[in-house]
């Protein structure tokens, strides 16, 4: 069995971290270490590692994330000023959490800069 992601111990109260919004499928949590007043990650249940590795059976799931964060965005009242969303894959990417999840972030003015 391979080790546990932080998200998978997250949704097992392993760690400690308020689920914001939940479904059969997906959860979302605020990021620990935010980058704008809104910084939300929407995780699916099953661990897939990296973009990389979806497949055409995923694409409900896919859906389901890209959903959650539109709901959020309204919820945060974000939907209209604006916000990014961003999965980080691989190194290049700077992925840290080898557990996909989309970031959505909002809340300021964000820049574009590498
Ligand atoms: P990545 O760098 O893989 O795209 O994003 C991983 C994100 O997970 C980072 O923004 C990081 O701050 C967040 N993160 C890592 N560990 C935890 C944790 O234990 N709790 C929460 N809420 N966020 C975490």
């Amino acid at each position: 069995m391979t080790e546990k992601s932080v998200f998978e111990k997250i949704l097992s109260k392993e760690i400690s971290s308020e689920i914001i919004y939940e479904t059969d499928r997906v959860f979302a949590i605020n990021d620990i270490n935010p980058v704008a007043p809104v910084h939300i990650l929407i995780i699916p249940k099953k661990k897939i590692p990296t973009i990389n590795d979806i497949q055409v059976d995923d694409m409900n799931l896919i859906s389901d994330i890209v959903f959650a964060a539109k709901k959020l965005a309204f919820d945060h009242k974000i939907h209209d000023s604006g916000y990014r969303l961003i999965w980080n894959t691989n190194n290049h990417g700077q992925q840290t959490v080898y557990h996909i999840h989309l970031h959505l972030i909002g809340g300021r003015q964000l820049s574009w800069s590498f």
